[in-house]
């Protein structure tokens, strides 16, 4: 089955105001195997929502509308799909009971203008809404259907959970969505794409998207199916076909962040980190404690900004600073060295930069970045250009960063702990 989401309501068309509930709708659809295939967002206007209604059934078996649903005289939903319908208004007093209950309950008076609620279109069902005073309706129209949703997320999510979902999924029996996710550091977009292409093309019954975000690529497979089997035996041959073309920068074929790779890489090989931060402010501290038992395997940081400070807390010699600047390769080395010392742990993590907008010179332009990784035996140091304003240029420093932790396990010569379960 496929549907189509009509969002009504002219404050999603300003810059002030986002359509989320089609979101949440999306998710409990496609749990349900019903594929959304298009979504509008229309003003309150009459003739903008009558032909975004039209339009939809001329295409799709269900469609579901949210907002316009309200007492005043703009929220036109209800009026204009009874009259797109060819389908009478009836007044439930049913309704109308249920709303001067509710006014009462809250110490008022039901006004006039929240009568239009209990209007009902003929051979409509409501939907009854515990959270507010607009019913939602269901309308079977020929072998379609369509369901009006009031407008606030906290009214339409229990709403769809309690009303829509559990008659929707009679009508969608067996179909399903299957995913796999993965994602890969340190690759450029354009290098993913040539490297995957000539597999995902020749999986036609998949859909294969790209998603590029700073210092991460991610490859999201779909596959629509009645057939469980079939569906998982597809996703895991184009998943492994896909891994293997782009070797170990894939650091999840599970759509998990790096962080939480890096925790679980951390945990089983019983590590331990601490980091020394100069442009990243914290960041890496604050992503590696982001995951719930991180105290088993961060140890800690320090902010290091000042040059005295590199010096004072993690023993950066002030004569390597006066030599090669305190963005060097240098310098890095000489913070994942001294915060491993200091704290005693496993791993050291050292990243000194320019993150701009000011700050950079021609040697060393905004973008330049070092990050160091100390393991005992020697340390690893990567230097960077990063494009990009100041939280981007952070944020890649940091997925990098991270990266190398990742990167570190894979060749480590360190046994195993055995893993859980
Ligand atoms: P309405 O049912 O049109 O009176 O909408 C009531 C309120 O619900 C609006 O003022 C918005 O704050 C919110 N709302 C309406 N439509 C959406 C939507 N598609 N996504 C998120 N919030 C919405
Ligand atoms: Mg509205």
């Amino acid at each position: 089955m496929k549907a189509e989401i009509i969002a009504v309501g002219s404050e999603l068309l300003t810059p002030h105001r986002q359509d989320t509930n089609s979101l949440f709708l999306t998710e409990q659809l496609n749990k349900l195997g019903i594929e959304v295939v298009r979504k509008t967002v229309v003003g309150d206007q009459r003739e903008q929502i009558r032909d975004a209604f039209k339009e939809a059934l001329s295409r799709v078996g269900l469609v579901i509308s949210i907002g316009g649903l309200g007492p005043t005289e703009d929220d036109l939903t209800r009026e204009t799909v009874a009259e797109l319908l060819g389908r009478k208004l009836q007044l439930s007093n049913a309704i109308l009971r249920g709303i001067q209950e509710r006014f009462r309950r809250f110490g008022r008076e039901m006004p006039e203008v929240n009568k239009r609620q209990a209007m009902v279109p003929d051979g409509a069902e409501p939907l009854d809404n515990p959270r507010g005073t607009a019913p939602g309706l269901w309308i079977e129209h020929q072998s379609q259907i369509v369901v009006l949703l009031p407008g606030p997320p906290g009214e339409l999510k229990p709403m769809f959970t309690t009303r829509v979902e559990p008659r929707l999924a009679g009508y969608a029996a067996g179909r399903r969505l299957y995913k796999r996710e993965l994602r890969v550091a340190g690759m450029a977009e354009s290098d993913v794409e040539q490297r995957i292409a000539p597999i995902y093309t020749q999986f036609t019954e998949a859909e294969t998207t790209l998603l590029a975000s700073p210092g991460e690529i991610q490859v999201h497979l779909r596959a629509w199916s009645e057939d469980v089997a079939a569906a998982e035996k597809l996703l895991n041959e184009m998943t492994e076909r896909i891994r293997m073309a782009l070797g170990e920068a894939v650091f999840t074929t599970e759509g998990e962040s790096l962080e939480e790779v890096v925790a679980r890489e951390l945990t089983l090989n019983n590590s331990t980190i601490a980091v020394a931060e100069s442009c990243t402010g914290g960041l890496l501290a604050e992503r590696l404690t982001s995951i719930a038992g991180s105290s088993s395997y961060f140890l800690g940081g320090v902010v290091c900004y000042a040059n005295n400070l590199k010096t004072a807390w993690v023993d950066v010699p002030a004569e390597i600073i006066e030599a090669k600047g305190a963005v060097s390769a240098e310098v890095a080395l000489a913070l994942a060295e001294g915060i491993r010392r200091r704290s005693g742990a496993l791993l050291g993590l050292g990243v000194t930069g320019i993150a701009g907008p000011a700050g950079g010179s021609a040697e060393k332009p905004v973008g330049t970045v070092h990050i160091a990784l100390a393991t005992g035996d020697g340390g690893k140091e990567r230097g960077f250009h990063f494009p990009g304003d100041r939280e981007r240029i952070r944020w890649q420093a940091s997925q990098i960063a991270l990266d190398m932790v990742r990167r570190h396990f894979l060749y480590s010569t360190q046994t195993k702990a055995p893993a859980k379960g």
